[in-house]
C-alpha cells in the first residue's frame, strides 16, 4: 500500500518504507513485488502508457538495465541535435566550425551534466530525508530522455532516407530540399522534446509530495542541458 509517492506502508505492522525498499524495515514482511530488472520493450511502453507506474519500476528495479544505451543514443541524438541548431543559429557559417566543440559538448557535457544533477538531486533529497539510490536516480532522468533515443533510432534513418547526405551536412539546408517533409519532421522532433520534458516531470515527481519543485527541476534540467550550445555559438573552439 502506499502513503505518497515516495513511501510504501507495510501491511502487516503500518510501518511506514521507502519506494525502493523490498521488505519492511520494521518486521521483514514482503511490501512490494521484487523487480530484478527492467525490460525494455514493456518499459518503453509504459512509458508512453502510464509514465509514472513506469517510473515507479524503474525506481524499484533491482538492475538498472539499458542506462548506458540509452545515454549513448541520448549522447548522440544531442549531438546530431546540436550540429543543426548551430547552423540555424548561426546560418552564413560552416557546420563544420562548430563540429569539435559541438562533440565535445554532447558527450562529456551531457554525461557530466547528468552525473551532476543526479548527485544534486541525490544529496537535495537526503537533507530532506527521502532515501533513494544514486542510480535510481540517474536512471530516472536517462529514461525520461527516452524520445531522443526514439528520435534517433526511428527518425533519423528516414530523414537519412529522404535527404542522403544533405540531412547530415546541411549543404543545402533540407528546408530547400524537401521543405513540407522537413517541417513535419521538425514539428515531431519538437514534439519528442517536449515529451521529454513531460517524462523528466513525472520522473521527478516521484521524489517529492509537491508540484512545484518537480516542474522547477525538470524545466531547469532542460534549459541547462541546451544552454551551452547557443554559448558554442557565440564562442566556438
Ligand atoms: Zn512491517
Amino acid at each position: 500500500m502506499k502513503v505518497d509517492n515516495r513511501k510504501i506502508l507495510c501491511s502487516n505492522c503500518n510501518a511506514i518504507n521507502h519506494i525502493e525498499d523490498l521488505r519492511c524495515v520494521s518486521c521483514g514482511h514482503y511490501i512490494r513485488e521484487k523487480i530484478p530488472n527492467i525490460d525494455l520493450w514493456s518499459i518503453v511502453w509504459h512509458l508512453i502508457e502510464s509514465p509514472g507506474k513506469a517510473f515507479q519500476r524503474i525506481i524499484q528495479s533491482e538492475k538498472k538495465n539499458f542506462i548506458i544505451l540509452l545515454t549513448f543514443l541520448v549522447m548522440f541524438k544531442f549531438f546530431l541535435n546540436s550540429l543543426k541548431l548551430e547552423h540555424h543559429l548561426h546560418s552564413t557559417s560552416q557546420p563544420e566550425q562548430y563540429f569539435f566543440s559541438n562533440f565535445l559538448v554532447a558527450t562529456v557535457w551531457l554525461v557530466v551534466y547528468l552525473l551532476v544533477f543526479s548527485f544534486i538531486i541525490h544529496t537535495s533529497l537526503m537533507q530532506y530525508g527521502t532515501k533513494l539510490k544514486f542510480k535510481s536516480i540517474y536512471a530516472i532522468l536517462i529514461y525520461s530522455m527516452l524520445p531522443y533515443a526514439i528520435l534517433l533510432v526511428v527518425f533519423a534513418p528516414i530523414q537519412y532516407a529522404v535527404f542522403g547526405s544533405f540531412w547530415f551536412l546541411l549543404n543545402p539546408d533540407p528546408v530547400v530540399i524537401q521543405p513540407h517533409f522537413t517541417y513535419l519532421l521538425l514539428i515531431i522532433e519538437f514534439f519528442g522534446l517536449f515529451f521529454s520534458f513531460i517524462l523528466t516531470y513525472i520522473g521527478l515527481s516521484k521524489f517529492t509530495s509537491t508540484k512545484m519543485i518537480p516542474l522547477i527541476s525538470s524545466l531547469l534540467f532542460h534549459i541547462l542541458l541546451w544552454a551551452p550550445l547557443f554559448f558554442i555559438g557565440l564562442y566556438p573552439f
